[in-house]
């Protein structure tokens, strides 16, 4: 399939609609409308060139591993699940590097499009995020930091990557409450990945996001640990696999 699409559909002659087969006073829409409907929302969905479109949940290896198998299923539903989830209740995956957790997050975002399902969903790197917002404080930026926030509290399904992968300071945890809990207010849906054990020590998520954004991160979701898994990546290196 060509990347973009031809000027004009030869199928229905650009019009989106072609005659119902063994009815021609019927029409229905077109296929080239469906192509051109999912690209417009994987676009609009930020999704990073090296997760798509490769991270589905059928490329997800598993490793023969139970703690992947079981991680893999529960994100399944979860996404089979879409939109009729339990009250905007999301899901925190929590391991290593490697484990995974950005692949089965990103594989709910390409499953609910490809299967033609509602909502809008985005995927948003939260180091890059951070980044952004502070980028936004120089004089002459174009994008101040409630534009930049925005598309985060409206999705309906919105994917927080590597939360926790930022210094914490008083500005980041303002910044994540801010998020979390507008999201939970609005009763929206978030699927959070992090490498940052869930405890209150200097290591864990508490001491990472705060107090307040952990104890909402256990209201709005639930966890899903991936720990225990060594890093594919590392170990495709020793097996010359391509992921
Ligand atoms: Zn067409």
């Amino acid at each position: 399939m060509s990347a973009l699409l031809p000027a004009t559909c030869a199928r229905c002659n650009g019009s989106g609609w072609v005659p119902t087969a063994g009815d021609s006073l019927r029409v229905e829409p077109c296929g080239c409308q469906g192509d051109l409907r999912r690209r417009q929302r994987i676009a609009a969905s930020n999704i990073p060139r090296r997760y798509y479109p490769n991270c589905t949940f059928e490329t997800f290896y598993e490793k023969n591993n139970t703690v992947l198998k079981s991680a893999r299923n529960r994100v399944r539903e979860f996404a089979d699940a879409w939109p009729m989830t339990n009250e905007g209740r999301g899901l925190l995956l929590i391991g290593g590097c490697g484990a995974g957790k950005t692949h089965l997050a990103v594989a709910v975002l390409v499953e609910i499009i490809h299967s033609g399902k509602s909502g809008r969903v985005l995927f948003c790197n939260f180091q890059e995020l951070i980044q952004e917002i502070q980028a936004s404080f120089d004089a002459d930026a174009a994008v101040g930091k409630s534009e930049i926030l925005r598309p985060l509290l409206e999705a309906d399904l919105l994917v927080l990557d590597e939360l926790g992968s930022v210094r914490p300071s008083q500005f980041v945890q303002d910044i994540i409450y801010y998020v979390i809990n507008s999201r939970y207010n609005a009763v929206r849906t978030t699927i959070f990945t992090t490498n940052v054990p869930d405890k209150a020590d200097d290591e864990g998520l508490e001491h990472k996001i705060g107090t307040r954004s952990r104890s909402r991160l256990h209201e709005m979701t639930e966890l899903i640990s991936m720990r225990g898994v060594d890093d594919h990546r590392i170990k495709n290196k020793q097996t010359g696999n391509i992921i």
